[in-house]
């Protein structure tokens, strides 16, 4: 397939070095697009000028949520090199959450040559402040015009990019959690595992109350016994307990994070004990009440690795580490910024470089 591309006649002001971001908030000049038809496959890919796109109101992925998306970062050094973070890694998950969704399979090497095409024209808008990324969001939604509950026979492929600033507003302060014991994210044999936009839609209940309560996040815990730690809202977790560091082990209904699979790479390759297995809310309560839970984090692309301050859980706080970061957070936040911006050696081939 041809990749068609179009220039803008119109490109926007950008904004001026050292100007405060956001997250999602300004995007670029031009964006991918691919469609599909049954019958004939991927076709009309396109880099064209970025702008909305008509559509009919009885269009699959407004009614039925037939959709999916990813996320990953770009970078530029003071050399002007273009650096992404495990593009690779995000297509092929982008393919397994299309299998569940039934959305037909993409070309990831063709996607990724579409993006890094979309990153070389966009290259002047990759900010280059510390903690400043070109955010990317690949999706593919349904586009069949039609109400009846089916695979839609109709897609269209798209990436946007939006030069973004730190995740959370108060940056890397440490978080505060609310483990959410009545709603649920997912269930095992449901979605959790896939990264499609419905996940988000039935989260939104419980961000919203736990806001109202000033809260940063949701720690949900799993859908059938409320018992075992999931994840944070667009984040893994992970406990530092007694000197082993832990995730909840990827059992179904648990996006598997590339950011996550990262820390546990480097966590390994550097002789720390890291294990993957189940862990209950009871266990990392415990541990804080007799001090032995010495760091609690996030991991996720928009926010990298997010340390937690305080967890409340059925009305008590539990505060970690003093409210401070901890060690092993920072060592992982140093590393994988050091990595993405090429201020430290890329040992692991993880970084594509334009
Ligand atoms: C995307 C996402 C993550 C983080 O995945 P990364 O690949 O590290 O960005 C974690 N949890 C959920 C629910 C997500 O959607």
């Amino acid at each position: 397939m041809e990749l068609q591309i179009i220039r803008t006649q119109h490109p926007k002001q950008k904004p001026a070095p050292g100007a405060k971001l956001g997250f999602g908030k300004i995007f670029t000049d031009h964006m991918f697009t691919m469609r599909y038809t049954e019958g004939q496959g991927w076709h009309d890919a396109k880099i064209e000028p970025y702008g909305p796109v008509e559509f009919d109101l009885a269009t699959t992925v407004f009614h039925y949520a037939q959709g999916i998306f990813e996320g990953l970062k770009a970078f530029k050094n003071e050399k002007g090199e273009i650096r992404v973070f495990r593009p690779d890694e995000n297509f092929k998950r982008m393919n397994r959450s299309a299998e569940r969704m039934c959305i037909p399979q993409i070309d990831e090497t063709f996607v990724l040559n579409g993006l890094f095409e979309l990153l070389k024209i966009e290259k002047d808008w990759i900010p280059t402040e510390p903690g400043t990324a070109l955010y990317i969001r690949p999706s593919i939604i349904a586009t069949n015009v039609m109400l009846g509950v089916h695979a839609s026979k109709e897609y269209l492929f798209f990436i946007i990019l939006s030069p973004v600033g730190s995740y959370y507003a108060h940056g890397l302060e440490p978080t505060r959690l609310l483990v959410e014991d009545y709603y649920t994210r997912a269930t095992i044999g449901g979605t959790g595992e896939s990264k499609c936009i419905a996940n988000y839609a039935v989260s939104l209940k419980a961000g919203e109350e736990a806001e109202k309560k000033s809260f940063d996040q949701v720690l949900w815990l799993d859908a059938k016994e409320k018992k075992y730690v999931e994840e944070v809202g667009s984040m893994n977790m992970f406990f530092v307990i007694g000197g082993e560091v832990v995730t909840p082990a990827l059992v179904g209904s648990i996006l598997p994070g590339i950011t996550r699979k990262s820390c546990i790479e480097l966590l390994a390759a550097n002789g720390y004990k890291v294990s993957e297995r189940r862990v209950s809310i009871d266990e990392v309560i415990e541990a804080q009440k007799n001090g032995t839970l010495d760091e609690a984090f996030g991991t996720g692309t928009a926010a990298v690795i997010s340390p937690v301050g305080m967890m409340e859980y059925k009305g008590e706080d539990y505060v970690v580490n003093g409210g401070k970061m901890g060690p092993i957070t920072k060592w992982l936040y140093d590393t994988i910024t050091g990595i993405q911006s090429g201020r430290l050696p890329d040992p692991h081939g993880w970084v594509v470089r334009l």
